[in-house]
């Protein structure tokens, strides 16, 4: 039986790789028919951020990831947040300090600074001097009866290859010179992400360790530590890095990270869904969108790559496009309207529902509906410069003057009409039917480019459209 679990630390936004983490377990889960757990690993106190977890819960809904065991549908593994078994914690350590697996430390923050200060001086990779491994039985329980501060150290084997096996990357080997006595429980009592988060993964019996690649470091002290317990240790598969498009690791620097800030740019969530799915993982050469159920039945930790993913924001984009144009426009009204709501306009879902359906083949996000399409709103308060030279010649002036009368005298204001009017119109006068199309639509709507002129008009209406272009050959 497959079980998984998504262990995130609750410090804040929903990182996009967080996001890809979770949902490769998901997805692995439910291909396995297995169960996917959450647990919330809250035991550094010093990164708690408020709301976190709240957040992180309606984030993993709006991704439409599921759990089958966590805080709010616990299973028999509970408790599912970290900070709420520290004794289970505690006894274990206690249990690896009996059969001398591991010992108490009582170096002092200042002590550990020079140390590594000293190292730093002689060029070499600052690590515990393992200054307390050795201390007597006797003087570890008088300083401990004394009350002294201090910490759990793993005493890490000397002279050993530590080897692991992972599912993405093959066999990996590490030698135990490079890991550090490790900190198992610290002077506050807490254990620290590497006793948890073994201890954890044991009493659940989760059977496939799957994270993000900058773990890997982690994994031969918990490798260590499984052999300390003589615990069967699970399946590790890390997960490839995710990189901007000049390859470094991605960063906030050259744009979002956030899962919130996807959402809020109006990125849908089966489109983020869908892109995030394919960073480190594709399961054909010739297709790219994929639904939910079409990702649980091809996924395959085999077939996640080692190498690096690039974060590739116009794919997203067009990703996002793809997802907008599948949806129905009553569909999209859900998350157009309250970005309408926001910005204070006052409108019918009606309306909503027509700028919907004219606009659904051209925006890239949710967001575009409102900012590109603005002049369905608002009056244009400018107009493209670009365009004005262009288009506002002293001729189209004129032209704008006689047709203004002619969309006045209309009874019915459609697209078929309006159209009448501007083909009699160009044809009488012997000019093309753009060259009243462009200058009218930079007038109702300040820009160069938008849907079709007739459709537009249709939809802003009759008495809107007449007073725009009034007002633009006042402009003009
Ligand atoms: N708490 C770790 C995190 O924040 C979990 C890493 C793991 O999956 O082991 O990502």
């Amino acid at each position: 039986m497959v079980r998984v679990r998504f262990a995130p630390s609750p410090t804040g936004f929903v990182h996009v790789g967080s996001l890809r983490t979770a949902l490769y377990n998901y997805l692995f889960a439910r291909h396995h028919g297995g169960v996917n757990v959450l647990r919330i690993e809250d035991t550094d106190r010093t990164r708690l951020v408020e709301g976190a977890v709240e957040n992180l819960l309606s984030t993993m809904k709006w991704a439409g990831i599921t759990f089958d065991e966590g805080p709010q549908n616990p299973g028999k593994y509970g408790p599912y947040v970290q900070s709420e078994k520290t004794e289970v914690y505690r006894a274990h350590a206690a249990q690896l300090v009996a059969s001398e697996k591991a010992y108490p430390c009582f170096c002092t923050t200042e002590r550990l600074a020079l140390v590594r200060e000293s190292q730093q001086a002689a060029g070499i990779p600052p690590m515990y001097d393992r200054h307390c491994r050795n201390l007597s039985k006797e003087e570890v329980a008088t300083r401990i009866a004394a009350g002294e501060p201090h910490v759990i150290r793993l005493r890490v084997p000397i002279g050993e290859l530590i080897r692991f096996n992972d599912i993405v990357r093959g066999d990996i080997e590490f030698d135990s010179k490079t890991i550090d006595d490790q900190v198992l429980i610290k002077s506050d009592g807490y254990p620290t992400y590497h006793l948890a988060n073994v201890v954890d993964d044991h009493q659940m019996e989760i059977t496939h360790v799957i994270r993000g690649e900058e773990w890997l470091p982690s994994t031969p002290k918990h490798v260590l530590l499984y052999q300390a317990f003589g615990w069967e240790p699970p399946k590790f598969a890390h997960l490839p890095l995710l990189l901007n498009a000049d390859r470094s690791k991605l960063s906030k620097r050259q744009g979002d990270v956030a899962v919130e800030d996807y959402k809020d740019k109006g990125y849908l969530p089966e489109a983020l869904v869908n892109f995030v799915a394919l960073l480190g993982w594709n399961p054909s050469a010739f297709e790219e969108i994929f639904t939910m159920e079409e990702l649980i039945k091809g996924f395959e930790l085999d077939r996640v790559n080692k190498g690096g993913a690039v974060f590739n924001k116009e794919k997203l984009d067009w990703m996002n496009s793809e997802y907008i144009r599948k949806r129905s426009p009553e569909d999209l009204l859900v998350y157009v309207k309250p970005l309408i709501e926001k910005k204070g306009y006052i409108v019918s879902d009606e309306y909503i529902l027509a700028v919907i359906k004219l606009m659904q083949e051209r925006a890239r996000t949710i967001n575009d509906f409102v900012e590109f399409a603005s002049y369905f709103f608002e009056r244009p308060t400018e107009y493209d410069e670009k365009y004005k030279s262009k288009h506002w010649t002293p001729d189209a002036k004129e032209r704008l003057r006689e047709v203004l009368p002619e969309f006045g005298a209309l009874n019915t204001w459609s697209h078929d009409s309006l159209e009448g009017v501007i083909r009699a119109y160009a044809e009488k006068s012997g000019i093309s039917a753009g060259k009243l199309i462009h200058p009218i639509r930079l007038a109702v709507t300040g820009r160069g480019m938008g849907p079709g002129l007739f459709e537009l008009l249709e939809v802003i209406g009759k008495e809107e459209s007449t007073t725009r272009i009034g007002h633009a050959l006042e402009a003009l």
